[in-house]
């Protein structure tokens, strides 16, 4: 080490170490946060926090593709579960039907994560998400049916960290649907707060010597609990009489118990807004498993949040993502195709600019979430885990399906409310808010894991720092302080330069044609990184208390991302000249709310003189914005596009089930654009020919069709 650095450490990296410790600076991790902080690994998110992202490299990842199977698989097999389901009459019924259930077994549809060999479909994750996105778009029974086998739960964490037996055992039988899993860890006591579960597991000897566990568990909220027939449970596991040699606590452990054990309580129902896909509480009062049924065997005894957390970090951007984009795309084929049928002041509804300002967003926005979730699973893919990315997928898709099905209700107005089999919108609106709550709650994702987990993970000293700090080595700090002092410095120099330049220094290496968005995002990305750094440094560990500012960081990490995801899809898609105003809305979006996020954290960062440097740079940021107004005639571009340019809806709003409802919909949509000329000349009272009488009166009788809602008698709504 030279002379210098010696020097350096004495006199200014030990005194700075030890007033951390002595003031209480370092941040408190638990080991159970720290696990669930570790989960995943660093993708993109890296460079967006880094504040140099390199578009040359970003944009060379691979991008998914289906396989011919996979294809396949989705045009058959899944268009056909989709005819077999009427959604309605699922909600009256309150279960799939029987003949689905069986079909879904015999088809594979609860395996298609389990590889082949063991008898399942072995897709990939695009196309396993790709299966989902469109049952959703039909059904979101029928996709959380599906879903739930399919994401955390048994055969995933069997595949992970199962033993031979295990696998061999349980994954056939997953497959082909001869079991049903759910997985329990949710608790009145422990929802978004897992790790502070109840459920014990007690380690015995039997009256043959033989190990047991004796299990008291009361789970809430559990996904086909209630028909499960095996019980991926997670538990707190406790040796009283010290059988192990490990002491009494032996941590969270997950195993797989038979449901048609004594003592298991399958009994109730939860009821989730109606939706009636099975959903339960689970109870287990004295129920004995053996220590083989613990995932992993005894390798797995303690081993179950490390478990959960790995596997719920890389679920987030698959499940969720998926259903949530089904859905969006399904709001904007209803929205868009029902505003060119439905006349209203003589004219067609997506004539009117209130309507087209609706339609031009959700365009937009199913465009940004579909490249997102794309991009996402394209990763997944090629063997990433990127935690902070899925959580931010997780975040993002559920919150824009929300918005994008209320969209779509608002457009359709009285027939998005009254409930029937021609309403496609109500029971995916009903689905909504169950899919922001699952998986994290949004709030909680949002607020901690977005951004706080970013700041651990992405962040190239931050965590380092913590753990030079635990561990009490001055030297490595050292090195990370000075080497963070430097990114510090050249980030605050970058977002300066980049801010007086609007992004104009930056250079594209390629990619020409989004080089303006590209420029703007490597401002952002720059002010981000060195606006973070500021505000550790300002709050310190109290940053993580304050959610409000750590949220808005987490919404700009989320922005660039997103808007990276688009411009990698439209260069994947070929720049097409039709996809560029869904790119410059989609952006002009993104950067509209980095600009709210940067204006929020300088008015609230610091209060008093501390924060005054702040609110004055507020007001610089407010003068030289990333954003810009959307222009009315974008959005007016998007929607006619979606109402007029079948191809080119059909395009964005891609796999989604157009039989049913949907497929009348599209027809009366192409018959009413068939006879456009002939509406017009009868408008202009001209006189029409034969062929355009014949247009018209057909085009009458599908807006007939589409208009109508569903009503019933006294007997049917009363259900006698
Ligand atoms: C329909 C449905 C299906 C489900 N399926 C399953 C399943 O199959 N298996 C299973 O184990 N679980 C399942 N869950 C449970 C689900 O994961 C939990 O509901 C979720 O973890 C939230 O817990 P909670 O509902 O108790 O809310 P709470 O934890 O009580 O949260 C309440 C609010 O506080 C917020 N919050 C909590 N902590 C923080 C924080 N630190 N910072 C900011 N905000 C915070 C949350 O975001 C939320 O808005 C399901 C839930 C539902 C509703």
């Amino acid at each position: 080490m030279s002379l210098l650095k010696n020097l350096r450490i004495k006199l200014l990296t030990k005194p700075i170490f030890s007033m951390i410790l002595a003031k209480g600076l370092l941040p408190s991790i638990s080991e159970t946060e720290k696990t669930a902080l570790r989960a995943g690994d660093v993708w993109i998110e890296g460079d967006l926090f880094n504040g140099k992202p390199d578009f040359k490299k970003i944009f060379s990842y691979p991008y998914p593709q289906l396989s011919d199977e996979e294809r396949h698989f989705i045009e058959h097999e899944v268009e056909e579960v989709c005819a077999m389901t009427s959604d309605f009459e699922v909600f009256e019924k309150r279960d799939l039907p029987e003949e689905v259930w069986l079909y879904l077994k015999e088809k594979n549809f609860l395996g298609m994560i389990i590889p082949k060999s063991y008898g399942g479909l072995g897709f990939s994750a695009y196309g396993h998400s790709s299966v989902i996105e469109k049952l959703a778009s039909h059904s979101q029974v029928l996709a959380i049916t599906v879903m739930v086998p399919n994401s955390l739960g048994p055969a995933e964490l069997l595949l992970h960290y199962g033993l031979d037996e295990q696998k061999n055992h349980y994954l056939p039988r997953l497959a082909d649907g001869r079991d049903i899993p759910c997985f329990a860890l949710t608790e009145p006591n422990a929802g978004s707060d897992a790790g502070s579960i109840q459920s014990s597991g007690i380690l015995f000897k039997d009256e043959n010597g033989a190990l047991k566990i004796r299990l008291n568990f009361e789970k809430r909220y559990i996904t086909l609990s209630a028909i499960a027939t095996v019980i991926g449970l997670a538990f707190v596991f406790k040796d009283p009489k010290n059988l192990l040699g490990k002491g009494e606590d032996l941590g969270i452990t997950c195993a797989l118990v038979d449901a048609s054990l004594k003592g298991v309580n399958q009994t109730k129902r939860h009821d989730p807004l109606g939706v009636p896909f099975v959903n339960a509480p689970l109870i287990g009062e004295d129920v004995i498993i053996g220590i083989d049924d613990i995932i992993g065997g005894a390798s797995g005894i303690g081993q179950g949040w490390a478990m959960l957390m790995e596997s719920l970090s890389v679920g987030r951007g698959i499940s969720l993502p998926s259903t949530s984009t089904g859905g969006t795309k399904l709001a904007t084929a209803v929205a868009s195709t029902y505003s060119l049928v439905r006349y209203q002041f003589g004219m067609s509804i997506g004539k009117f600019e209130g309507i087209m300002e609706v339609l031009g967003r959700l365009g937009a926005d199913t465009y940004l979430l579909d490249s997102a979730k794309t991009f996402t699973l394209g990763a997944i893919d090629a063997g990433a885990k990127p935690a902070v990315a899925n959580a931010i997928m997780k975040y993002q898709s559920t919150e824009k399906f929300r918005q994008a099905i209320m969209g779509a209700m608002d457009i359709q107005g009285g027939a998005a409310i009254s409930r029937g089999k021609n309403n496609l919108l109500a029971h995916a609106y009903f689905g909504a808010p169950i899919a922001i709550t699952v998986e994290g709650a949004n709030i909680m994702t949002r607020t901690l894991i977005q951004f706080g987990q970013g700041m651990i993970r992405c962040h190239p000293y931050a965590y380092g720092q913590i753990i030079a700090l635990e561990k009490g080595d001055v030297k490595e700090f050292d090195t990370l302080i000075f080497a963070h002092i430097t990114h510090v410095i050249r980030n605050g120099f970058r977002s300066c330069l980049l801010g007086l330049s609007r992004g104009h220094l930056h250079r594209p290496k390629e990619n020409r044609s989004t080089k303006r968005y590209q420029q703007k995002l490597s401002w952002a990305s720059a002010k981000f990184a060195f606006l973070a750094d500021v505000s550790l440094a300002v709050l310190g560990p109290a940053l993580k208390r304050r959610e409000s500012i750590s949220g808005r960081f987490g919404d700009i990490l989320a922005q660039m991302y997103m808007m990276t995801a688009t411009l990698k899809r439209f260069k994947e898609d070929g720049e097409l000249k039709e996809d560029e105003t869904l790119l410059k809305v989609a952006m002009q979006q993104g950067f509209n709310e980095i600009d709210k996020a940067f204006a929020g954290i300088y008015q609230n960062l610091a209060g008093g003189i501390l924060g005054l440097p702040f609110k004055v740079k507020g007001l610089c940021s407010k003068l030289n914005p990333f954003g810009s107004v959307i222009q009315d005639k974008d959005l007016h571009t998007i929607a006619s596009d979606l109402t007029q340019n079948n191809e080119q809806r059909e395009r964005l709003c891609n796999n989604i089930y157009q039989g049913g409802r949907m497929g009348e919909l599209i027809e009366a949509t192409y018959a009413m654009q068939e006879a456009k000329e002939a509406i017009a000349k009868k408008k202009r009272k001209e006189p029409l020919s034969k062929d355009e009488q014949q247009l018209l009166e057909t085009a009458l009788i599908w807006q007939k069709k589409i208009v109508e809602v569903d009503s019933y008698t006294k007997k049917e709504y009363f259900r006698c």
